[in-house]
């Protein structure tokens, strides 16, 4: 909870995990809005709600009526903080993970433990990322990596054509196509829009990017690791990110800027041991 610029209140930031909530328990945070603060809320940035105007001696009263519906309150400080997610395939058309289910595992394990200072996880179901991974210390996005059979393919062309970063470069005369994976931003664009089914899913999954954050100094996270095909597999590459983090981060220090000390490959090596991971 935040303490206001006028004295002795207080805005209560509650634990809302993926920007879910029931309509019970939206009811229930109304109410409290009316009775602990000035029947108004607000809607953070990260998908979450806060009750500005409550008075310090409310306080306790005010998590006491709102635990029966299931809504705690926010954490803050050198915490792993709330999750954030998209609806990811439950709902959204171009979905290729279950944002929500990611989001709940990760906050089941690490919400409100220690790191050296406040550790962010956002969740987007795919490249599309309205979630914004790379602002994240932990970010994920939902990801298709693509496979070639060369037997089907008749070189037309239109994979490259459609490709958004240029990844594919087709040489008819040579009867060669060349995926560059550096490039490939995991769209699966080539994938739907090859006539002949040269173009297939080689893998469906997550991509972890490390090391992002904004406010005063923004630094975009990078990508690590090959995709991983499972939810334990991405929940146990962010256990692992977070021990690095705890184990080499200096006390208020962000993760980014640990990253920029230790390098990114270190991370990535003691992700992959670790947890065993590609
Ligand atoms: S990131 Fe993708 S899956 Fe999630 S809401 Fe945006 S478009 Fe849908
Ligand atoms: S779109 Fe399909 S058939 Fe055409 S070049 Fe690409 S892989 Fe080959
Ligand atoms: S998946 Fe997307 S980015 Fe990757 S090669 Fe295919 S079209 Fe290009």
């Amino acid at each position: 909870m935040m303490r206001q610029a006028e004295a002795g209140l207080f805005s209560v930031r509650l634990h809302v995990v993926g920007g879910r909530l029931g309509a019970a328990q939206l009811g229930a945070i109304r109410e409290a809005a009316d009775r602990f603060g000035r029947g108004e809320v607000h809607l953070t940035s990260r998908q979450g709600v806060e009750i500005p105007n409550v008075r310090e001696d409310s306080l306790s009263a005010l998590k006491e009526f709102l635990a029966p519906s299931g809504v705690g309150v926010g954490v803050c400080g050198p915490t792993v903080r709330t999750v954030t997610a998209c609806q990811g395939c439950r709902v959204c058309p171009s979905g290729v993970i279950d944002s929500p289910a990611l989001a709940d595992a990760v906050d089941h394990e690490f919400y409100g433990k220690p790191a050296p200072h406040k550790f962010k996880v956002g969740v987007s179901g795919c490249i599309n990322n309205c979630m914004k991974a790379e602002e994240n210390d932990a970010g994920v996005k939902g990801w298709i990596e693509p496979r070639w059979t060369g037997s089907s393919c008749t070189f037309c062309g239109v994979c490259a054509a459609v490709c958004p970063t240029r990844a594919i470069t087709v040489s008819p005369e040579t009867g060669s196509l060349v995926i560059d994976r550096s490039l490939c931003i995991g769209c699966g664009d080539c994938i739907t829009s090859c006539p002949s089914g040269a173009m297939s899913e080689e893998s469906r999954g997550y991509r972890i990017f490390a090391g992002g954050k904004f406010g005063r100094k923004p630094f975009l996270g990078k990508r690590i690791l090959g995709v991983l095909t499972t939810k334990e597999e991405a929940l146990a590459a962010i256990a692992a990110i977070l021990e690095f983090f705890r184990a080499h981060g200096k006390p208020r220090e962000r993760f980014g800027d640990t990253l920029q000390r230790t390098g990114f490959p270190a991370l990535e090596s003691y992700v992959k041991e670790k947890a065993g991971l590609p």
